[in-house]
């Protein structure tokens, strides 16, 4: 069934997420007649969930890391708005957008990622970093880096929360603020750095993995306190579950994520945590116009941990879906992996790889790590080379 003709349609992105970035070059490169391409993007530089412990431990440069999304929208013949969207009016198939009139759409694509979610520990809020969405995270932890090299400045550092983005965050951190000090004269002994999370760190990877990373904070003489619960911070603490008060100067909280509350205003379905429920063809479960990718979506039928290479992975799934359902034809179903090769760093040039069961360590996966992510970002950085891929059309 390739013979359904095309019709006039609008589809419109929201969110220039990991899979958004890879829809805008491929719908490009396949035009339909009378098909526009719209990205709504909040902010125009998307940064690469990959590379960026990398840029905070001083390996990248900030713009080796970032897609900037207005060249790509040029390159590509997107029409670009510089906007937050905050609704759906789906009655009239209309975005609605922050301080500007809402844009109509025949087919919309969200991939706008997830919110802090600071409120269930008291004080949060005020007083921690709160490391997601990463968009606005790099302003923030360069503002750390800058108050670290002031000879008042914080020397005690506690991330709160054992997952990948948090041991990797924490790792870099330190390799960024020790190098930062000796090259200032001053003394690294005078900083610490904790990390306290609920129960194991890389609670999603297995025992091998755990035992390296935590042979990784020995090693560094990082202090690393798991089964413990935070229940407050305050302007200089950490104030754990059985009273336990940790001096903390500053706290970066990679704790759970949060839903943007924008999605209960659209009346689509979405899970218990208030996340889009989409089906295995990235649509809406009850908008069919609608899809969703990245962290921002809830696969129902085959829930994936909410991770930067799942919303990567989306990216071609979720082009065919809108190219079918533009041409007419029902989207393929995606099933993702359930299972990834993580590639987690020590904050070095060296990395632990992680698959089921599996581990592997070394200096060569760092290596290995960089070439994928390098590659990764070209096809979206190196905007000449995708210049001459859309003249070649
Ligand atoms: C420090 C850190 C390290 C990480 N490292 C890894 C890693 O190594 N591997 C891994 O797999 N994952 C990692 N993650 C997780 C990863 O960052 C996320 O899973 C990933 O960013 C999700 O991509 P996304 O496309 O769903 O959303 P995002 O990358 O967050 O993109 C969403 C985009 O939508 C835009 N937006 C948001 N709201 C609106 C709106 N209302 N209107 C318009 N635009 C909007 C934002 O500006 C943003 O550009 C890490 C996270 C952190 C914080």
């Amino acid at each position: 069934m390739n013979n359904a003709a095309p019709k006039a349609t609008d589809i419109v992105l929201i969110g220039g997420g990991h899979a958004h970035v890879h829809v805008l070059v491929n719908l490009a490169l396949r035009p339909l007649p009378g098909m526009r391409v719209t990205l709504i993007a909040r902010d125009l530089a998307m940064p690469y969930s990959g590379m960026l412990p990398g840029v905070i431990a001083g390996l990248y440069r900030a713009g080796q890391a970032h897609i900037d999304l207005a060249r790509l929208a040029t390159v590509t013949g997107t029409r670009l708005i510089h906007a937050q969207a905050n609704g759906l009016d789906r009655a009239n198939k209309r975005v609605l957008l922050a301080g500007l009139p809402p844009v109509a759409y025949d087919l919309v694509s969200i991939d706008v990622g997830i919110e802090p979610s600071l409120s269930p520990v008291d004080g949060a809020a005020e007083h921690a970093i709160a490391v997601k969405p990463i968009g606005s995270f790099l302003t923030k932890i360069d503002a750390l880096i800058a108050r670290a090299g002031v000879p008042d400045g914080p020397r005690r550092i506690v991330a709160i929360g054992g997952g990948a983005g948090g041991v990797e965050l924490l790792l870099s951190l330190r390799t960024r603020l020790i190098a930062d000090a000796r090259a200032a004269g001053r003394a690294a002994s005078e900083l610490t750095f904790t990390l306290v999370t609920e129960g194991d760190i890389l609670a999603t990877h297995n025992d091998r993995v755990r035992a390296a990373f935590r042979r990784a904070f020995a090693e560094r003489g990082m202090i690393l306190l798991e089964s413990r619960r935070v229940r407050a911070v305050t302007a200089d603490t950490v104030v754990l579950a059985d009273g336990e008060a940790i001096g903390a100067d500053a706290v970066l909280a990679t704790t759970d994520a949060a839903a943007p509350a924008w999605f209960r205003g659209t009346g689509l379905d979405l899970d218990a945590k208030g996340f889009l429920a989409v089906g295995p063809t990235l649509q809406s479960v009850n908008d069919a116009d609608v899809f969703a990718a990245g962290d921002c979506a809830a696969l129902i039928e085959s829930p994936r941990e909410k991770a930067g290479v799942y919303a990567v992975r989306a990216g071609p799934p979720l082009a065919d879906a809108l190219h079918r359902r533009a041409r007419g034809l029902r989207p393929d179903a995606w099933h993702p992996q359930a299972r990834h090769l993580a590639l987690i760093s020590t904050g070095e040039r060296y990395a632990i790889a992680s698959r089921g069961l599996f581990k592997v360590e070394g200096a060569w996966l760092w290596t290995l790590k960089d070439w994928i992510d390098r590659r990764w970002m070209r096809q979206y950085q190196d905007t000449d080379a995708l210049a001459r891929r859309m003249a070649a059309r």
